[in-house]
């Protein structure tokens, strides 16, 4: 199946990787953070490297200490006395964890609903096993709106319903979502739900952003809505809670139902998770829940956020201002390119905003994500007038890129 369409060609993050971007270039685009993860979490790591137990395998399950916090971290948001035996699975990063979820449930032949635009593995953990994406689009914001939120991406309920077929197995849930930022309100999460319960469906809910919530808006775990926790795997990561992209440790809550069989897949695939950065992970889960470490964090990225948006409005830009996560879609569909530019091959066939996140990257000197591939073939289009930055990055950073952007002409 790799053999498919867009699988086999070069993907995204490889095209617009540090390695083909100028050594200048200040990178916006793969979503990762300039700065450390909190000292008080790194010490936890090298204690960790300093005990025998944890240089060696930990139980597929994950280290009972981090099961042990992310029971206290996750019980009171899903109200429930969580069991670290059956009912949380560390993996290695939560990609690792939602590709064993697909490799569990999706039967060849299987659909597998998807908002569009979609975090673009997600395409391929469904494809892979066999199942086939089903995609149900966010909305993009209407052209009268002056200044759009990502809560302006909206879905359309009747869309969602229609979309579902005997063969639908699972919808995949993104909230905060990767690259729109929207939260999910309430009611948008209980209608999903309603459908989901409807037509028994199961539903992975991908929220590593959760953390990154702005604007005192309100992250809802759809795990928590009546009649939910049954059918729902709720999917968490370290790198995005505590800046270390590169730890590789994610985990999965949900009933024994659904993480027994993803345990037997998770298994077979990587064992388990690095031991030393589990034991970093629920010392810094125990820690945060005294030092405000959440809280500081999110105030952070607000100011962040102001820089780059700032940079944008000065430049006359419409973007979505995102309400969660750490990445605004700016709509360069009036950034102008000189006709005779010359691009690589390897943006043969892709769409424009390719050419201009390259334009971009190689005479402005940031480089950003163009975002056709977070959308289907059929609806790559309309991706393409969107670029994705990530505010990921430490203030002095953001303001460099934020002047040099001042450079983009429209
Ligand atoms: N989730 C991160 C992003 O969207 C990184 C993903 C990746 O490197 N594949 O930028």
């Amino acid at each position: 199946r790799l053999k498919e369409g867009r699988a086999l060609v070069e993907d995204v993050w490889s095209i617009f990787g540090a390695a083909n971007l100028p050594t200048d270039c200040i990178s916006l685009g793969q979503g990762y953070m300039n700065f450390a993860p909190p000292k008080w979490i790194t010490d936890a790591a090298k204690e960790a490297l300093d005990k025998i137990a944890t240089n060696h395998y930990s139980p597929p399950r994950g280290l009972l200490r981090l099961r042990e916090a992310l029971k206290q971290h996750y019980g009171s948001q899903l109200n429930r006395d969580l069991d670290v035996k059956s009912e949380i699975l560390v993996t290695s990063g939560a990609d690792q964890g939602q590709y064993s979820v697909c490799t569990a449930f999706v039967e060849p032949g299987d659909e597998v609903i998807l908002f569009e635009p979609f975090f673009d593995p997600y395409l391929r953990w469904v494809t892979f096993n066999g199942g086939k994406a089903v995609f149900v689009a966010l909305h993009p914001p209407a052209d009268t709106i002056e200044k759009p939120s990502s809560h302006d991406w909206t879905i359309d309920l009747e869309e969602l319903r229609a979309a579902i077929t005997p063969r639908t197995k699972m919808i995949i849930v993104n909230t905060p979502h990767n690259p729109v930022g929207k939260v999910f309100t309430k009611d948008e999460l209980i209608a999903i739900a309603a459908l989901a319960e409807q037509f028994n469906l199961l539903v992975m809910s991908d929220e590593v952003y959760d953390c990154l919530v702005f604007d005192g808006k309100e992250h809802v775990r759809i795990a928590s809505l009546p009649g939910m926790w049954d059918r729902t795997v709720t999917v968490g990561s370290a790198g995005k809670s505590f800046a270390a992209t590169g730890w590789r440790v994610g985990w999965l809550i949900g009933p024994k139902h659904i993480l027994q069989p993803t345990l037997s897949a998770s298994t077979r695939i990587v064992f388990c998770a690095n031991s030393p950065l589990q034991e970093a992970a629920a010392a810094g889960l125990e820690l945060a829940r005294t030092n405000l470490f959440f809280e500081t964090q999110r105030q952070e990225y607000t100011e962040r956020r102001a820089v780059l948006c700032e940079a944008f409005d000065r430049l006359g830009l419409k973007y979505s201002l995102p309400e969660g996560s750490y990445f605004v879609l700016l709509d360069v569909s009036r950034v102008q390119m000189p006709e005779n530019y010359s691009f690589p091959d390897s943006l043969i066939g892709r769409g424009r905003d390719f050419r201009v996140g390259w334009f971009m990257a190689n005479t402005i000197g940031v480089s950003a994500l163009p975002i056709s591939e977070f959308y289907s073939e059929e609806h790559a289009k309309i991706g393409e007038a969107f670029i994705r930055f990530a505010f990921c990055k430490d203030l002095d950073l953001l303001r460099n890129a934020a002047e040099r952007l001042q450079n983009l002409r429209k």
